[in-house]
């Protein structure tokens, strides 16, 4: 049983080890490190006090036990995770570029999440579940785009929140099925938590005003767009604010968003009010820049109030 559900990826990270490196030269990478985007998340949502469950698949391997063994530690409930003799956990290369840009390598889509499909999927296991987290990084096979159209349906009957956090690649809307099933999750979810520009590719418009006065109409309750060091902005039907980033010494940025929404839903979970959720949020976010490996700078609550004004 777990207050927040999520589905989806579950990787090691590999890192390059210089800023500059390329794939296709020889270089020095480090990692493993515990990664997915959704485990960053429930990760984080664990750290911070809320009981919180990622419906996954591990292969029967060092990689996979790597990242249960993770979660666990992190007091995530590891009952939802299923490993799989049949394939192998995803991989994720990362290499750093010298405007700050990040290029990827996956191997996900023919690993262990790729059998993720909607027979992982149990009524049950949401009825007593107050938020489940989509994130576009997941919806990458049919299988697992079924499996969280079945959730959603779940969620509809069991008065589940959902929230969602596009996370995606421009790319990604270049292949229909994909860009349909986006915009089926965002006019199913009840939290939109987007990038600045992910807003934008998604509502094809730049006016962020105006997009987000769209989707509070058509019944999302909250929207909050992260702005990286800029800090992030807010809105509810009766509230607007931005919150202003943390200064902090920036070493790796991946998961900073993930962390940020897993601390944003968990503090929602606990009761605590949309401002200071918010506000907790950014501070964690900008703790998680200040660690290298995806989930390193995951953070503890008392960790986070001590360092929000
Ligand atoms: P990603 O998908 O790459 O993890 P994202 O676009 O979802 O990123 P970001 O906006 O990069 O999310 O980061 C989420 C939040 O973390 C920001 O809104 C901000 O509160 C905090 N944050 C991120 N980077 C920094 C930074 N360099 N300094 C301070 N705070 C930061
Ligand atoms: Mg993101």
């Amino acid at each position: 049983m777990a207050d927040i559900l999520t589905i989806g990826e579950i990787l090691v990270e590999v890192m390059a080890k210089e800023v500059g490196q390329r794939f296709d030269e020889t270089g020095e990478f480090v990692g493993p490190f515990a990664s997915g985007a959704p485990a960053i998340f429930i990760d984080q949502a664990a750290k911070t006090g809320s009981t919180a469950g990622i419906i996954a698949k591990i292969g029967n391997d060092a990689f996979g036990e790597l990242n249960y063994r993770k979660l666990e530690q992190d007091g995530v409930d590891v009952s939802f995770i299923q490993e799989t003799p049949l394939k192998s956990t995803g991989v994720a290369f990362v290499t750093y570029k010298e405007d700050g840009d990040r290029d990827f390598i996956f191997h996900i889509q023919d690993s262990a999440s790729g059998l993720i499909g909607p027979d992982d999927i149990k009524k049950e296991d949401f009825v007593d579940c107050n938020y489940f987290h989509v994130m576009g990084t997941s919806l990458f096979s049919e299988g697992i785009r079924q499996a969280v159209k079945k959730a959603i349906d779940c969620c509809k009957e069991t008065g589940t929140k959902v929230s969602f956090d596009p996370n995606m690649r421009k790319e990604l809307l270049q292949d229909p099925i994909m860009k349909e099933f986006l915009e089926y999750v965002l006019n199913n979810c009840d939290i939109f938590l987007p990038g600045g520009d992910e807003l934008e590719l998604l509502l094809g418009t730049n006016d962020e005003e105006k997009a987000v006065a769209h989707l509070l109409e058509k019944g999302v309750q909250y929207v909050i767009v992260k702005n990286g060091s800029k800090g992030c902005r807010a809105y509810c039907k009766e509230a607007s604010f931005t919150v202003e980033s943390l200064k902090v010494v920036e070493v790796d940025p991946t998961g900073a968003g993930d962390c940020f929404a897993g601390t944003f839903i968990s503090c929602m979970n606990q009761g605590i009010g949309f401002r200071q959720s918010v506000m907790y949020a950014n501070t964690a976010g900008a703790l998680a820049v200040t660690k290298k490996g995806p989930m390193e700078g995951n953070t503890h609550m008392e960790e986070i109030k001590g360092f929000t004004k």
